[in-house]
C-alpha cells in the first residue's frame, strides 16, 4: 500500500478533451456571433483600407451606441477605455452592397455609394444633390 488511491485511474478519458471548438460552434448557431465578424474594411471607391471590430448596428463595447444600419465600426485606438468611442469605417451600400467609407457615400434613410446616389439622384432629397454631386466630382481627383 502505497497510499495512492486506485481510483485515479478511473477519471474517464473524455475529460481531458475539453470540447473548446465546439462552445465556438454553438455560439454560432445560436446566431450570437453573426454580426461580431473582424476583419478589414476596404473602401470600393477610395484607398481606404482599415482593420474594423465589429459590423452591425449595436457595437458591443459601446452599449450606449445604436446605428441605423450596418456599419464596420472601429474601436478607437485613441480614447480612454471605456468610454466607448468608436469610429465608423462605413457601411454597405444597400443597392450595389459594396462597401463604402463615409466619404464616399451618403446616408438618407438607406447607405447611397457614390455611384448609386448619384443614380438615384431623382429620389433623393435636393438638398442632397450638391453633396452627391460633389462625391462624383472626387472621383476625377483621386487617382
Ligand atoms: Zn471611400
Ligand atoms: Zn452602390
Amino acid at each position: 500500500m502505497e497510499g495512492v488511491p486506485g481510483s485515479s485511474k478511473m477519471q474517464p478519458e473524455i475529460f481531458h478533451k475539453k470540447p473548446e471548438e465546439s462552445r465556438e460552434e454553438r455560439k454560432r448557431a445560436k446566431g450570437e456571433s453573426k454580426s461580431e465578424t473582424r476583419g478589414t474594411f476596404a473602401c470600393g471607391f477610395c484607398p481606404l483600407n482599415e482593420h474594423f471590430d465589429y459590423k452591425g448596428t449595436k457595437p458591443p463595447f459601446a452599449r450606449q451606441l445604436l446605428y441605423l444600419e450596418d456599419c464596420y465600426i472601429m474601436k478607437d485606438p485613441f480614447s480612454p477605455l471605456n468610454q466607448g468611442e468608436t469610429l465608423v469605417l462605413g457601411a454597405d451600400c444597400s443597392f450595389c452592397k459594396t462597401a463604402v467609407c463615409l466619404g464616399c457615400s451618403i446616408f438618407y434613410t438607406k447607405r447611397f455609394c457614390k455611384k448609386c446616389a448619384l443614380a438615384h439622384i431623382k429620389d433623393l432629397p435636393k438638398q442632397l444633390h450638391k453633396k452627391i454631386i460633389d462625391l462624383s466630382k472626387d472621383e476625377k481627383d483621386v487617382t
